[in-house]
C-alpha cells in the first residue's frame, strides 16, 4: 500500500445553530441586503472548511456548500433555467434562483423529490426550456476562496454528468444523447478551468451508480468519461458513489477515471464482493466509505480498522482514502452540545465533528499500524450504551422474537369483517372524515409554550385541549361529517408526540439536520428497546368520544413511519426496532379499543420512504413493513375497524403491499395527481374500504365543489362505491380555520350530492 489519506465528501450547511436557515431567511423576509447574506454565508462556509482542516482531514471538499440545494445550484451553474422565470444570460440572479426554489408571484417553483433514500429533498432539474451555457464556475470559485481565505487546497466537489440527467426532467430516453452533447461540453470547461487554476483532483458524485445501469447508460457513462479524460487529462477525476454497492463494479472501475469512493458501511456486503472478485485496477485510487455518514452513532474503529486492513489487501497497493459512506450533509452538527442527554447516550453520538475524528483517527491509525485513543474511548462508550438497561428490556426481546414465527392475520378475513362493520357502524353511503388534525392555531401554539415553561400547570393545559376538542366536536357535528377526530391538538409533530411518551426514544437539543431548502428537521433518536409504558392517546379520545354519539376515530403514527422518521439504533436491523414500535402501538391499539374506541387510524405516510434503493431488495423492506403495521392492528375485534393514512402519490409499484396491510379503510393523498393514482385503480381493483382524497390540503384555497365532484366521479368509475369514502388529502393542521370549516362543508354537500343519486 502506497498512501493512506483522511479525507471526506461534503459537509452540513446549516451551522451548530443553524445560523445557515436563518440568515437565509432573514433575507427571505427581508430584514437582511443580499451583501449582508453573502457575507454571513461566506462565515459558516469558511468555518466548516476550517473545522475540517482543524481536525486534520486531508482532503477537504469545496463547492459543497450551497445558498438553497446543491442540484439546484448544477442546473443554475449551467444556465437550465425553466422558461416561466425570466433570465436573460450571464450570472444568475439571487432572486431568480431562489424564485426556482420557492415560487414567485408569477411563476409556480421547480418540483422537489427525495434525494435517492434520504430525508433530504432536492430541487427537480427542469431541461428543454433553455440552451445550457456556463454561468459560473461554482467549483472554481469555491476552490480559490479556500485556498486564498485558509490556504486549503481543496478537493472540487461536482454532481456527475450521468446522475444529474437522471435527476433532471423535461427530456426522454431519446434525449440523453442530445443533452449529453450539450452538456458535457460545459462540464470539460469546468473542468479544464480547474486544471488550469492547479487543482489535481476533483470528486464526481455519481450516486446514481447505485441504481439498475443498464448497457445503453453505460455506453453513456463511457462517453462521458473518456471524452473528459481525452479533454483534461491531467486531472485526476474521483469518481465517488454512495448509499449502496455500485451496480456494475468491473465496467464502472475501468471507465478511464484516477479513484472510486465506495460505501462500505450501505453498501458494504456488495461492495466488499466486487473488491475480493475484481480488485481495483492498477493505479487507481480508492476511497474507503467506511464511516456511517447516515447515522448518528460512534463507529465501532476496531471493526472498521480491520475491514481497512481487508481491503488494503484486496487493492494490492492502491493509495486509499479514508472517508464517511457519503457526505456528513445528512448528519447533525456536532454532539459536543447534547449535554441534557444521559451520558451514556451522549457519549456514544457522533454527529459530523466526531465522524470528523473517528476519519483522522482511523487513517492515523493505518498508517502508523496500531490503533489510536479514539479507538479505546469509542468502545467504553458503545460498550457502556449497549450494558445500558434501556437496551436490554428482555421482555421486548421475547416479545419481538415470539411474533417473529407468528403470523398477524385479523381473526376474519375483510369479507366477513365488512359485512360486521357494516352492520355495527350504520354509516350513510360514501361516508366523510377527516385525516386527523385541524389548525394548530397560534393561540394552541402558544398555549404549549406555556405548559413546557411550567407556566400554566398540567390540569391549565389539559382544559385547554379539552376546550379545543369540544369546539371541534361541535363544528364537526355543524358541518355534517360522518366520522369524526378529536383533532390532534395536543401533538406538535406525529412522531415526536409517541417517542415521547414511548421509552426507548430520546431528543437531542441540536441533532437538526436540513431536509429541504431551509426546513431543518429534528429526528428523534431510537436508542434504548421501544416499550409500552401507559396510554398515550386514549385521553383525548375518550373526552371527544363522550361528547358525541357519532363515531371519534382514535389517531396513531404507525410502526414504519415513526422508524423511518427517526434516527435509529444501529445494534439491531431495522426491521426488529419496527417490531418493537409496532408491539408497543399494538398496546395503545388495544387500550384504545378497550375505552370503546372502535375505530382507530394508523397513519404511514413514511412507508414508502423506506424502500431500498435497489428495487431487488424491495420485497424483503415490504414484507416486514407490512407485517409491522399487522403487528400493531390485528388483534382487535372483527367490527373494529383499523383505518391508515398515506400521503403520496406514486401507488401502483406498492399497491400489493398497501393491500396486504389489511387495513379496512385506507385514505390517501390524491388531489395532485389524481389522474395517475385512478389510472392505477383500472389496472388493478382494489377491494378494502378506500377515500382518496378529494382536495388538496397544501393550499388555503377553498376549492370548488365541481372539482370535488368531478374527483369522486371518476374514482367511482374505479372503485367500488360501497367501500368508497370522502376525505381531504391529508390533515388540515397547517390551515385556517374559516378556510377549512369551508372546505369541509363543501365537501359533505358533495357526498350529499351523490347520495341523492342513489
Ligand atoms: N393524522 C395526521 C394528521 O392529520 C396525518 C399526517 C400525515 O399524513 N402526514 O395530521
Ligand atoms: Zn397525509
Amino acid at each position: 500500500m502506497s498512501k493512506v489519506l483522511s479525507g471526506n465528501l461534503g459537509y452540513p450547511r446549516i451551522g451548530q445553530q443553524r445560523e445557515w436557515k436563518k440568515d437565509i431567511e432573514a433575507f427571505w423576509g427581508g430584514k437582511i441586503e443580499e451583501s449582508e447574506l453573502h457575507e454571513r454565508l461566506t462565515t459558516i462556509r469558511l468555518n466548516n472548511l476550517k473545522i475540517q482542516q482543524d481536525k486534520g482531514i486531508d482532503i477537504i471538499p469545496v463547492g459543497d456548500f450551497t445558498y438553497y440545494d446543491h442540484v439546484l445550484d448544477t442546473a443554475v451553474m449551467f444556465g437550465l433555467i425553466p422558461a416561466r422565470f425570466e433570465f436573460n444570460g450571464g450570472e444568475v440572479p439571487l432572486s431568480t434562483y431562489y424564485a426556482i426554489a420557492r415560487g414567485n408571484k408569477g411563476a409556480a417553483a421547480s418540483e422537489m423529490t427525495k434525494w435517492f433514500n434520504t430525508n433530504y429533498h432536492y430541487i427537480v432539474p427542469e431541461l428543454g426550456a433553455r440552451r445550457p451555457e456556463l454561468t459560473l464556475n461554482k467549483p472554481l470559485a469555491a476552490y480559490r476562496e479556500a485556498k486564498e481565505k485558509l490556504g486549503i487546497e481543496g478537493r472540487p466537489v461536482l454532481l456527475g454528468l450521468y446522475t444529474f440527467l437522471k435527476l433532471s426532467k423535461g427530456f426522454d430516453n431519446d434525449g440523453w444523447d442530445e443533452w449529453i452533447e450539450q452538456l458535457l461540453p460545459l462540464y470539460i470547461h469546468v473542468l479544464r478551468e480547474l486544471q488550469q487554476a492547479g487543482v489535481k483532483w476533483v470528486q464526481v458524485d455519481e450516486p446514481a451508480l447505485v441504481t439498475a445501469v443498464n448497457a445503453e447508460d453505460l455506453n453513456r457513462l463511457k462517453l462521458i468519461y473518456e471524452t473528459i479524460k481525452k479533454e483534461v487529462p491531467e486531472l485526476s477525476i474521483f469518481l465517488q458513489t454512495y448509499f449502496e454497492a455500485l451496480s456494475n463494479y468491473e465496467d464502472i472501475v475501468s471507465l478511464p477515471i484516477d479513484g472510486i469512493g465506495l460505501d462500505l458501511v450501505h453498501g458494504l456486503e456488495g461492495n466488499l464482493d466486487s473488491l475480493r472478485r475484481f480488485g481495483l485496477p492498477v493505479g487507481k485510487t480508492l476511497g474507503a466509505g467506511v464511516i456511517d455518514g447516515r447515522n448518528i452513532w460512534r463507529a465501532d474503529l476496531d471493526l472498521q480498522f480491520k475491514l481497512l486492513d481487508e481491503v488494503a489487501n484486496l487493492v494490492n497497493s492502491a493509495d486509499i482514502i479514508v472517508q464517511p459512506s457519503c457526505s456528513l450533509l445528512h448528519v447533525p452538527v456536532s454532539a459536543a452540545a447534547e449535554v441534557s442527554l444521559q451520558p451514556v447516550l451522549q457519549q456514544a453520538l457522533a454527529f459530523a465533528e466526531e465522524k470528523l475524528d473517528e476519519i483522522a483517527a482511523l487513517s492515523r491509525a493505518v498508517v502508523e499500524g496500531q490503533p489510536g485513543e479514539l479507538f479505546q474511548s469509542n468502545r467504553n462508550a458503545l460498550d457502556n450504551l449497549s450494558a445500558d438497561p434501556a437496551r436490554n428490556r428482555a421482555n421486548v426481546t421475547l416479545a419481538v422474537e415470539n411474533i417473529l414465527h407468528q403470523p398477524s392475520e385479523r381473526h376474519s378475513a375483510f369479507s366477513v369483517r365488512k359485512s360486521l362493520q357494516k352492520e355495527k357502524w350504520q354509516l350513510p353511503f360514501l361516508p366523510t372524515t377527516t385525516i386527523g388534525s385541524f389548525p394548530q392555531t397560534a393561540e394552541i401554539r402558544s398555549a404549549r409554550q406555556k405548559w413546557r415553561k411550567g407556566e400554566w400547570s398540567v390540569q391549565q393545559y389539559d382544559e385547554f385541549i379539552n376546550e379545543q376538542i369540544r369546539q371541534w366536536i361541535t363544528l364537526q357535528e355543524e358541518i355534517g361529517l360522518d366520522v369524526l377526530v378529536h383533532g390532534e391538538f395536543e401533538r406538535t409533530d406525529m412522531v415526536e408526540f409517541f417517542g415521547e411518551k414511548l421509552p426507548g426514544f430520546a431528543f437531542t437539543k441540536g441533532g437538526w439536520v436540513q431536509s429541504y431548502g431551509t426546513r431543518c428537521v429534528k429526528p428523534p433518536v431510537i436508542y434504548g428497546d421501544v416499550d409500552f409504558d401507559s396510554p398515550m392517546t386514549v385521553k383525548e379520545t375518550e373526552y371527544a368520544q363522550s361528547l358525541t354519539s357519532k363515531p371519534v376515530k382514535g389517531m396513531l403514527t404507525g410502526p414504519i413511519t415513526i422508524l423511518n422518521w427517526s434516527f435509529v439504533r444501529s445494534d439491531l436491523p431495522r426491521e426488529k426496532v419496527a417490531y418493537q414500535i409496532a408491539l408497543a402501538l399494538r398496546k395503545e391499539v388495544e387500550a384504545l379499543e378497550q375505552a370503546g374506541i372502535e375505530m382507530i387510524q394508523v397513519d404511514e405516510p413514511a412507508l414508502r420512504e423506506g424502500l431500498p434503493l435497489k428495487r431487488e431488495d424491495w420485497e424483503k423492506y415490504l414484507d416486514w413493513a407490512v407485517k409491522a403495521f399487522r403487528v400493531s392492528t390485528s388483534t382487535v375485534k372483527d367490527t373494529t375497524q383499523i383505518h391508515t393514512h398515506m400521503c403520496y402519490c406514486e401507488f401502483h409499484d406498492i399497491i400489493d403491499s398497501i393491500q396486504a396491510l389489511d387495513a379496512d379503510v385506507i385514505s390517501i393523498e390524491t388531489s395532485r395527481s389524481h389522474g395517475e393514482l385512478v389510472h392505477s385503480f383500472e389496472e388493478h381493483t382494489y377491494p378494502l374500504g378506500i377515500g382518496l382524497g378529494v382536495y388538496d390540503i397544501h393550499s388555503p384555497r377553498v376549492p370548488a365543489e365541481e372539482e370535488m365532484i368531478s374527483m369522486v366521479d371518476r374514482a367511482l368509475k374505479v372503485l367500488d362505491p360501497e367501500l368508497f369514502w370522502i376525505n381531504p388529502d391529508c390533515g388540515l393542521k397547517t390551515r385556517g380555520l374559516e378556510e377549512t370549516v369551508s372546505s369541509l362543508k363543501i365537501m359533505v354537500s358533495v357526498a350529499n350530492h351523490f347520495r341523492a343519486k342513489v
